[in-house]
């Protein structure tokens, strides 16, 4: 019997190479004082680690990693919190380097 080797999500994602599309943001969190809870959700779900919570306890995104799985699109867009857009062409995540 033959076991399948470990592979780790952050090895997965090393393969991944980007375009960023420096000063255009594909992901725009709506400024706010105080995050919503989908928000705050968005810290853990994303599978990429884009967004974090800053010094002042608001929500950021980092969209240079973003592998435009729809994630947070599907649980933030909706409540008015988040704009998500494909990035332009060009940009973006590129995958299949490994
Ligand atoms: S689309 Fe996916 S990878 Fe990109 S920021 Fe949203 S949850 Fe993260």
């Amino acid at each position: 019997m033959t076991t399948e080797p470990e592979v780790r999500v952050e090895d997965k994602l090393y393969q991944n190479r980007y375009r960023v599309d420096s000063g255009r943001s594909h992901i725009v969190v709506k400024p706010h004082d105080t995050p919503s809870p989908e928000l705050l959700a968005l810290v853990k779900v994303c599978p990429a680690h884009c967004y974090t919570l800053n010094d002042q306890g608001r929500v950021e995104v980092a969209h240079d990693g973003c592998m435009e799985c729809g994630t947070c699109r599907v649980l933030a867009e909706g409540t008015g919190d988040l704009t998500w857009t494909y990035p332009r062409g060009g940009y973006g995540v590129l995958f299949k380097f490994g």
